[in-house]
């Protein structure tokens, strides 16, 4: 499964990307944090983005485009992944289309969440909040002043794939004010309606069982055929006895059944007979 997550700045992408993860046993993809690794690791990449994702502006398509195709090639992301962060513009989503056309994927579906902005700086200085007490290092970029520019570019630059991705009948909007289980499983049901996940996502069939347990499994459904093939032999002997128990008894009641009918038709004649003797009899007085 392969699925985009869209919204603005604390709309809860990230925390719905990780349940996700644990859901479906696929992996996240995020630009934000994977551009945040590359900046503490001093990379060539990480030196061109620190400054652009302190002041709260995007980095350059070229740059995002170029990770994710990497990251999207490695062994981990084949049973599917979540893009959280990406694409956040109209030519990154073009981009997208195209490598993923290349390497011969689909995408299953456009989630996003929609929020009030009223609610977004509360929940990033909830965030912010959190991380300090996780004694975590908190974003350069999670303040009011940099919060307002990162909101102003997802309703310049990012927005605008609501409409593209509708265009394309790939997105879904959930409700992102509802309480995370909530929004997660708001999620899954649309995921569900599109048919990107199984109905019984976690129930495992003896085909995509292990090679052990498919052999158990396997030797299982081999050995039904005997057994049931003896059953319904047993079965058939009981049948016949209880069928020959059923004819004689069939043939009694069939028996009883005729003497009644023939009993009742042999009334209803003379009730019949009598009725048509007793009308001839009032038409002979009439006439006379
Ligand atoms: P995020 O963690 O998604 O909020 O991203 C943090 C910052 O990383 C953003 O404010 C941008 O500066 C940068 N960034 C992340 N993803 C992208 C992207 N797809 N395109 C451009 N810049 C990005």
């Amino acid at each position: 499964m392969r699925i985009i997550l869209l919204g603005p700045p604390g709309s809860g992408k990230g925390t719905q990307a990780q349940l996700l993860v644990q859901r479906y046993g696929i992996v996240q993809l995020s630009t934000g944090e994977m551009l945040r690794a590359a900046v503490a690791a001093g990379t060539p990449v990480g030196l061109k983005a620190k400054e652009i994702m302190a002041s709260g502006g995007l980095v350059p398509d070229e740059v995002v485009v170029g990770i994710i195709s990497d990251r999207i090639d490695q062994p981990d992301a084949k049973n599917g992944f979540i893009l959280d962060g990406f694409p956040r513009t109209v030519p990154q989503a073009e981009a997208l289309d195209e490598l993923l056309k290349r390497k011969h994927l689909k995408l299953d579906a456009v989630i996003e969440l929609r929020v009030n902005e009223s609610a977004l700086l509360s929940r990033v200085e909830a965030r912010v909040a959190q991380m300090k007490e996780r004694g975590e290092e908190v974003r350069v970029d999670d303040t009011p002043e940099v919060l307002t520019k990162r909101l102003a570019s997802y309703r310049s630059q990012t927005e605008p794939l609501i409409h593209y991705y509708s265009e394309r009948r790939k997105l879904s909007t959930i409700d992102g004010m509802m309480a995370i289980d909530e929004v997660t499983r708001a999620i899954h049901r649309q995921l569900l309606a599109l048919g990107a996940v199984e109905p019984k996502s976690h129930a495992r069939s003896a085909a995509t069982a292990t090679p052990a347990k498919r052999t158990k499994a396997a030797k299982k459904t081999a050995e039904k055929p005997v057994k049931a093939a003896k059953k319904a032999a047993k079965s058939a002997k009981t049948a016949k006895k209880a069928g020959k128990k059923a004819v004689k008894g069939t043939r009694k009641a069939a028996k009883k059944t005729v003497k009644k009918a023939a009993k009742k038709s042999a009334r209803k004649t003379v009730k019949k007979g009598a009725k048509k003797a007793a009308k001839k009899v009032t038409k002979k007085r009439a006439k006379r």
